[in-house]
């Protein structure tokens, strides 16, 4: 099978993949299903609604590690049709569409029964808990923008950047042993300690993680891991080699032992979720000329010609670039405790920003959360245009990850202004 990302074949396991679930309810029977997956990414809608349905649970949220050592989990291609709204992207893996290949299509089959009967193993095992929040310093990698001589944007290790420098944690303890059932912690951090040359999964440094916290807390401990605002954090070293991933991994195990130590408590018992969904508008669409000039250069490139194609069909007709649909989505415990997710890889600097202004004593921020294809630069990133790098740039440079996106460019200017609102919104 194939792994990603980089692609490459898979021959074996370091460590295995996991999906794991949490479910929390109130005394009023509300609940919420928190279900994190060793993956790079995953496409959401089909899991959350049928979750819901076969397990009755208020909410269901689906949170990718960002491993590069795993897999993309697809919805379930349906009959007649290759592409879904995410396997329009798997249109540009080496290998074509899922629903052609038996092999990983049983594979993805598989993870989405796991997700299902693992809800509902959580929701049979539930017990009453205290919950405790808790944050700890921790930093396992180095933001990865810096700028070159002329302000392009490169990836490398920017000791001075901004990171998210801390683990957050929500830990549950049984009622009447106070022995920890289940821990949910989060940290931002590409999960790329792993070298992409290697051909065995890994849920690289994550993993190791909850190795780390298990093996101090017992196997029935459930530890799981949602990423952070990662979009501008690699771990450190990059690309290394597997005993480096395991290494990072102890220590942010241990600093999640360590939030465990000093977290508080929360007295609220009152669980709130809110869903808020708001269009980001993509970037203005590089002028017809510019399209013309760079179909004649990249001539022999099918992939590029296919997104120049498509750029030059919506010039001509007048029309605009696909928008993004984004949505964050708020766990709220009284006004105590806040999980913010998101359903892009967004920077570090909204997740400082959540913590710095959020009405709560304890906030914790997943990216990678219900959607997660790709990447949401600030303005400052979004306002460079084609010196903005891997997650932010745009055409006539290649290097922006976004311009071969079904959105077809980074998304606009302005788009920092929508997503700080659609967070505040959840507060409301
Ligand atoms: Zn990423």
């Amino acid at each position: 099978m194939e792994i990603l990302h980089f692609y490459r074949n898979n021959v074996g396991v370091h460590d295995p993949l996991f999906v794991r679930a949490l479910v929390i309810a109130d005394a009023t029977g509300k609940s919420v299903a928190l279900v994190t997956g060793d993956f790079l990414g995953a496409g959401c809608d089909e899991i959350r609604t049928r979750v819901r349905e076969k397990t009755g649970v208020d909410e269901v949220w689906f949170s990718a590690s960002h491993t590069h050592s795993g897999r993309w989990l697809v919805s379930t291609p349906t009959p007649g049709r290759l592409y879904t709204d995410e396997l329009e992207w798997d249109e540009l893996t080496e290998k074509g569409p899922i629903a052609e290949r038996p092999e990983e299509l049983q594979w993805n089959n598989g993870v989405h029964q796991a997700i299902d009967e693992i809800v509902a193993e959580a929701q049979r095992h539930m017990v009453p808990v205290d919950l405790r929040a808790g944050r700890a310093a921790a930093q396992v990698g180095f933001n990865r923008r810096l700028a070159a001589a002329d302000g392009s944007i490169y990836m490398g290790v920017n000791r001075d950047g901004p990171v998210v420098p801390w683990v957050n944690v929500l830990s549950a303890h049984a009622r009447d042993t106070g022995k920890p059932i289940a821990i949910y912690f989060e940290h931002a951090a590409h999960p790329v300690t792993v070298p992409h040359g290697s051909n065995l999964v890994s849920a690289d440094f994550p993993g190791a993680a909850v190795r780390r916290i298990r093996k101090h807390l017992g196997d029935d401990v459930i530890a799981l891991f949602g990423q952070g605002c990662n979009g501008d954090i690699n771990s450190f070293p990059l690309r290394s080699t597997h005993a480096d991933a395991d290494a990072v991994g102890h220590k942010l195990g241990e600093a999640v032992l360590q939030a465990m130590e000093q977290s508080n408590v929360l007295k609220s018992t009152k669980l709130k979720l809110k869903t808020v969904v708001t269009e980001l508008p993509t970037r203005p669409l590089p002028p017809l000329e510019l399209v013309e000039s760079l179909l004649r250069d990249n001539r022999g490139d099918a992939r590029r010609l296919k997104q120049l194609g498509k750029i030059k069909t919506i010039l001509l007709r007048g029309g605009t670039p696909p928008s993004r649909r984004f949505e964050v989505h708020g766990v709220m415990i009284g006004e105590e405790w806040c999980l913010v997710g998101l359903n892009y890889e967004l920077f570090a600097q909204i997740e400082l920003w959540v913590a710095k202004v959020a009405p709560f004593r304890w906030t914790m921020v997943n990216s990678l959360t219900n959607g997660g294809r790709a990447y949401l630069g600030d303005d400052e990133a979004l306002a460079l245009g084609p010196k903005g790098g891997y997650e932010a740039g745009s055409l006539p440079s290649w290097s922006g990850h976004e311009t071969m996106s079904p959105s077809l460019g980074s998304p606009a200017v302005g788009c920092e202004a929508i997503v700080k609102k659609a967070i505040v919104e959840l507060w409301s």
